[in-house]
């Protein structure tokens, strides 16, 4: 099964996925339009969030970086005058510098990001959607001027008001080998409960993703409960590229290709003939909560 993902809605359902399925048999692809060159180092955010919620020891505060993490390094590195635009603690930033040291040495990104993972103990494969580090960069174009995504949620807390979305540098890179290889091999996709605009599009926006999706039987859960996010700048993103902030607006991002959306036991959504709506509790508060998900999409696999 191929899951993608982006840092927050799908690492948190990952958790419970790695309790109901064998591990070894999630193939994670993940974005990497929002990554960025930080003092020297590439910063992964959502490979980050995918692999520290499977080795258990994600901030879940934040949902980004790692528990009881320090900031030493990035207050010195304030006071060096370095322009360091995300706050990154001093474990975390061991992971940039190893994933940025194998890049140096030659590894691609796959590669040094299938190291990471087998060093934290993951037996899931986490898979970049793409080997060009940093090449594709989404961009949010707003009131104030076109900014990096980093630049509009971190640095400007999302307050610009939006236009629009571009993902500049797609058409110009491939898919990583290994998920054009699953495009091949594998027969289900799960979309989870990440951003469908910034998380999600960049994945789709790929050459030949798209298309590959309708051979394929697609499930996706929806980031929007309740006509809102759980969290995250999903609804202005949303509503800037032509969507509604509701389930049936996610089901009109993926409607292309999609089999199944599994949308909140409140919410309701237009049936369409090509797409089933099902309904599950898809607010995940705990684990408990994200286990109880895991078991009930993997009955849902079989109704497709
Ligand atoms: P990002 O890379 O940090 O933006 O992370 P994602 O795109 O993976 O996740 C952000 C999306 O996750 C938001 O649109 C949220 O609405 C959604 N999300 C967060 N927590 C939950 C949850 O418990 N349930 C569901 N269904 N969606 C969630």
């Amino acid at each position: 099964m191929i899951i993608l993902s982006g840092g927050t809605g799908t690492p948190k359902l990952l958790i419970g996925m790695k309790k109901i399925f064998p591990e070894s048999e999630l193939k994670i692809v993940v974005n990497t339009a929002e990554d960025v060159w930080i003092s020297g180092n590439l910063v992964c955010p959502d490979i980050d969030a995918v692999i520290y919620a499977l080795a258990g020891v994600i901030d879940e505060e934040r949902w980004w970086g790692i528990r009881n993490d320090t900031f030493k390094t990035h207050s010195a590195l304030l006071r060096l005058g370095c322009d360091e635009k995300l706050k990154i603690g001093d474990l975390d930033r061991a992971t940039h510098i190893f994933r940025s040291e194998m890049l140096r040495r030659g590894l691609t990104l796959s590669e040094a990001t299938s190291m990471l993972a087998s060093r934290f103990g993951i037996s899931a494969e986490v898979i970049p959607m793409t080997d060009e580090p940093a090449a594709v960069k989404t961009k949010i174009l707003t009131d104030e001027g076109e900014m990096h995504f980093q630049d509009f949620w971190v640095l400007r807390r999302g307050k610009p008001s939006v236009r629009g979305v571009r993902f500049e540098g797609v058409e110009r890179v491939q898919p990583s080998e290994r998920f054009k290889e699953l495009l091949e091999e594998e027969d289900f996709v799960l979309i989870g409960p990440s951003n469908p605009i910034t998380s999600i599009s960049p994945i789709l926006s790929l050459r030949g993703v798209r298309e590959r999706l309708k051979e394929k039987k697609v499930i996706a859960i929806s980031p929007i409960i309740g006509g809102r996010p759980v969290s995250g700048p999903a609804a202005a993103l949303m509503r800037a590229c032509g969507f509604e902030v509701s389930a049936e607006g996610v089901l009109k991002c993926y409607e292309d290709f999609l089999d199944a959306l599994v949308i909140d036991e409140q919410d309701e959504c237009c049936h369409s003939s090509s797409c089933k709506i099902l309904k599950a509790k898809i607010l995940m508060r705990s684990e408990a909560d994200s286990v109880e998900l895991a078991k009930t999409l993997k009955q849902f696999f079989n109704k497709i």
